[in-house]
């Protein structure tokens, strides 16, 4: 048996016992026809501003988990999507995975990259979306503690993937929106500068992908808000999201 089969099986086994207890936001349990879309790793000059349009375009409101390095970089742009309504949440001080460093690291990471966005916006900052989408129970816990909820997604565009077309994008958006649907988007690009991983940027267009995901939403009846609103009359849908890979275990786990 393998390290990772035994830490699955032990995994499992703290999931079956409390399976809502620790799972990550992925969707809205509503009656409103809404989905909310949600982009990360921004802001960024010529994405950022690109999504804001499709959004205004649109009369449509979401969800946008800001990196730290990204909102240095440009503050002036954060502005603009929090003037436009928006709602932001944290993505993270940089772009590390979270399950990579010591527990106090990623703690102080949390409170640190909360502390600052709070500092900026002057109010609450309640959601968090992992790095990379990479997750331990411990860097759960961590986030919880921070005083903020993990929010995953249920849907995504493949925004992020530079060997798909665009085409193929929007029919991945699409294919299984519903009620209450997490939609997962970027409106930046993380690389070595937020201390996240090299990989290549694909070269899309952003509004035009936007707008072609909510335009098939609109014509289904769906309209799409942030997550605040759309919990305003709706509960949120969690699920266990855990990579339990041996490279993302907190530092006194790994080997
Ligand atoms: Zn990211």
């Amino acid at each position: 048996m393998s390290l990772v089969h035994d830490l699955k099986l032990a995994a499992m086994r703290v999931l079956e016992k409390a399976p809502d207890a620790i799972g990550s936001i992925s969707s809205v349990r509503t009656g409103e026809p809404v989905i909310v879309p949600t982009f990360d790793d921004g802001p960024t000059p010529g994405r950022t501003d690109a999504v804001l349009r499709a959004l205004a375009d649109h009369d449509a409101s979401a969800t946008f988990f800001v990196l730290m390095t990204s909102v240095r970089a440009n503050p002036g742009l954060l502005e603009q999507v929090v003037a436009a309504g928006h709602e932001i949440g944290l993505h993270g001080m940089d772009h590390r995975h979270l399950p990579t460093l010591s527990r106090a690291e990623a703690r102080d990471v949390l409170a640190r990259g909360k502390a600052e966005l709070e500092d900026i916006l002057g109010t609450t900052v309640r959601w968090f979306r992992p790095p990379h989408g990479d997750q331990s129970i411990e860097t759960w816990r961590l986030i919880r503690e921070a005083g903020m909820e993990s929010v995953i997604w249920s849907g995504t565009s493949h925004d992020w993937n530079p060997d798909t077309t665009q085409d193929a994008r929007v029919e991945k958006a699409t294919a299984n929106l519903a009620r209450g649907t997490i939609l997962l988007f970027h409106d930046g690009h993380a690389g070595p500068a937020d201390l996240g991983d090299e990989v290549p940027e694909p070269v899309l267009d952003r509004y035009e992908l936007l707008d072609r995901v909510l335009r098939v939403a609109e014509a289904r009846g769906l309209r799409a808000v942030s997550l605040g609103r759309a919990l305003e009359h709706g509960a949120p849908v969690t699920r266990p999201h855990f990579n339990l890979h041996p490279r993302h275990l907190p530092g006194a786990l790994r080997r």
